[in-house]
């Protein structure tokens, strides 16, 4: 699962911290990792922590396609605080309480050997 270019996002994931790659020169973050930064053109990239705060942008219901028989998940976009788009799960609501627009955190939670991203609402919220 983990390739070269990620492999801060899984090292970030495991030490509880959601990575984002963001341009040595400008600062611009990059989510997925591109090559060159579009703003600057630098090749030189650093990470920067994210606050793990964001808003549902889009959700759907996944069904593992062989196994019909185990429960769904909430897959969903998440727009965050920095201005990028990243797609984790959405835990611990139920697939009619998800609206555009729901703020939600980050939390860690170990998942076939790797610890992964989800998100769930934000305190105060459910
Ligand atoms: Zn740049």
């Amino acid at each position: 699962m983990a390739q070269k270019d990620d492999i801060y996002f899984w090292e970030g994931a495991r030490e509880g911290r959601l990575l984002l790659r963001s341009c040595a020169e400008c600062g611009r973050i990059a989510h997925p990792p591109v090559p060159m930064c579009p703003q600057c053109h630098s090749l030189e990239w650093g990470t920067r922590q994210a606050s793990g705060r964001g808003t549902v942008y889009a959700w759907i219901d996944s069904r593992h396609p062989s196994r019909v028989e185990s429960p769904s998940r909430i897959v969903a976009l998440i727009d965050l605080e920095e201005g990028v788009r990243l797609v984790s799960n959405l835990r611990d609501i139920a697939l009619d309480d998800v609206e555009p627009g729901l703020p939600v955190e980050v939390f860690f939670e170990e998942i076939n050997g790797h610890v992964m991203p989800q998100f769930r609402v934000m305190e105060g919220r459910a």
